[in-house]
């Protein structure tokens, strides 16, 4: 069926061929070697097109200059290339506007089309194409194939269900024929000799493959296609219902936003009256398209947000799983009892600030403590009570050290505090402050009244103790709550390389009472 149609349109039996005005121009807009002299010469033949051209070239859609007076000052103002493509959709739209079969809707038929043209160059400007006219003319060139099909076979559209939608029509093409009119309309205008580009645009006028999008021709059909699609939407006789669909094919085609989109189909609605007059006919009453548009911009608001919600949602649960890894690693790093850090991470936490300490000569002070004859707590109240205590003296640990600190459990009743930048006055003075907070806190711990000391020995890295590795440090620390102990308890005393011989390396500070 496909052939016979094709057959017939070739041998032009039904279907008229360009006009002859069209045909110069056709031939003209193919010369290389294309002059205005000639292009006025073949235009002025149709006093109508003439006037026509003259109309757009002293149109505000095409120019604010200057009026043009004839002819060829028209063509100077639009420019060759878009006056003799213009000319040519003026003259073969002209000439099959009297083309009226029984199968077809011919006034929406020719709405569509002119508003499709319209939609189309205000989606080239969008997107920054030079030459308008081309994507002008492969709209208006688009469905041309639907009044060839309806001329070669005046039956074939008798029984498309009324009323129908531009989809319903090109399916029921695809179903009868094997192709629709965008592929028929391509065809068509290749046996018109016309430009490749053209009929690659309206070969493409119901989307391009998706390996052209982003190269120019896939650019072009994609503003024809949009263009289409948008008017279907303003000519809807209801509600825009699927807005999502134009939404899509925008992103897809022309990688234009639901906000772009807005802005250029109101573009397009502007432009109304003033296409109106350039084809002498009534497209869409004003108040109609406006409401339209208002409806369609709404909705595509409505998707905007959504997308921005979307959006939202996706950084929260990043967000949320981000949370969790680091709540996880957090956890690993931690004494379950107390939350202090645990020894794995002391030793991270230890490794690095000894190596920035050495690096830079600042001083870092490691502070031992552990609690005095703790195991009798133990014995005399149980082990949760010894728990509890355990963790009260957590608490009051970090109470005294600063965020930057490290404050780890080391073993049972032992702890360590890191003070990265504290030389050893400062480290004392957190530590005496220290001892006195641990002296002076009170367990209720089943009816009796529970207090604990602590033994501290400090270490600090410095100019005058610079201990050759963390190792060296911490022992240091841990020998001189050994001397603590050794002391008497409830004290702290400072490693002192330089009476190291005299009291087993270590000061003892009888710690203020
Ligand atoms: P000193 O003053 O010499 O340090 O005496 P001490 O009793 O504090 O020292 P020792 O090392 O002899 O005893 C430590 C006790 O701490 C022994 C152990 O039962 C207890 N302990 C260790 N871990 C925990 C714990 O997680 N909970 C409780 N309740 N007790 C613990
Ligand atoms: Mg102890
Ligand atoms: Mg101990």
């Amino acid at each position: 069926m496909l052939d016979k149609l094709k057959t017939l349109l070739k041998s032009s039996v039904n279907f008229p061929s360009p006009p002859a005005v069209a045909q110069q121009i056709i031939a003209l807009a193919g010369d290389p070697e294309i002059d205005l002299l000639r292009v006025a010469a073949a235009i002025s033949k149709d006093p109508g097109l003439t006037a026509k051209v003259l109309r757009v070239a002293n149109s505000p859609l095409y120019s604010k200059r200057r009026q043009s007076q004839n002819l060829r000052q028209a063509l100077v103002v639009l420019g060759l290339n878009a006056a003799t493509t213009l000319a040519l959709g003026f003259s073969l739209v002209g000439t099959y506007r009297n083309i009226k079969g029984p199968g077809i809707d011919y006034t929406r038929f020719w709405r569509k089309t002119i508003l499709s043209a319209s939609a189309a160059r205000a989606f080239a400007e969008q997107q920054n194409i030079a030459a308008t006219e081309d994507i002008f003319l492969a709209a208006l060139l688009q469905d041309i194939a639907i009044l060839a099909i309806d001329r070669a076979m005046p039956d074939f559209y008798a029984a498309l269900p009324k009323p129908y939608g531009h989809a319903e029509l090109a399916s029921y093409e695809r179903t009868r024929l094997g192709e629709d009119h965008a592929q028929i309309g391509g065809w068509l205008l290749g046996q018109w000799h016309l430009p490749e580009s053209l009929c690659r645009s309206v070969e493409w006028s119901h989307g391009a493959p998706a390996s052209s999008r982003g190269t120019p021709a896939g650019i072009a059909a994609g503003c024809v296609a949009l263009g289409a699609e948008c008017v279907e939407m303003l000519l809807a006789t209801q509600a825009p219902a699927d807005v999502g669909e134009l939404a899509t094919h925008a992103e897809e085609w022309l990688g234009i936003g639901a906000d772009q989109l807005a802005e250029t189909m109101a573009r397009i609605v502007e432009e109304i009256p003033e296409t109106e007059k350039l084809f002498d006919t009534g497209l869409l009453p004003a108040e109609l398209a406006l409401a339209m548009l208002d409806q369609a911009r709404e909705l595509l608001l409505i998707r905007n947000l959504q997308a921005i919600e979307q959006v939202t949602t996706l950084r929260e649960t990043t967000a949320d799983l981000e949370a969790r890894a680091v709540a996880l690693e957090d956890q690993h790093r931690r004494d379950p009892l107390t939350g202090l850090y645990n020894r794995g991470h002391l030793d991270q936490v230890l490794a690095t600030e000894f190596e920035g300490a050495r690096r830079h000569g600042w001083p870092l002070s490691v502070v031992f403590v552990d609690l005095d004859r703790f195991k009798s707590i133990n014995d005399t109240y149980g082990h949760p009570a010894g728990d509890m205590v355990l963790v009260g003296t957590a608490q009051r640990i970090i109470s005294v050290a600063r965020a930057t600190d490290c404050v780890a459990r080391y073993g049972g009743e032992e702890f360590v505090v890191v003070l990265p930048g504290l030389d050893t006055p400062a480290a004392e003075t957190v530590c005496r402050r220290l001892i006195a907070r641990l002296r002076n806190t009170r367990y209720e711990v089943q009816d009796a009244t529970v207090t604990v000391t602590a033994s501290l020995g400090l270490a600090t890295y410095d100019a005058e103790t610079p201990f050759e590795s963390v190792n060296e440090l911490i022992e240091a620390a841990d020998r001189a709550v050994y001397a603590a102990k050794r002391g008497g308890r409830d004290r702290l005393v400072r490693h002192d390389a330089r009476r190291r011989p005299a009291v087993a390396g270590s000061v003892a500070l009888q710690a203020a009472r």
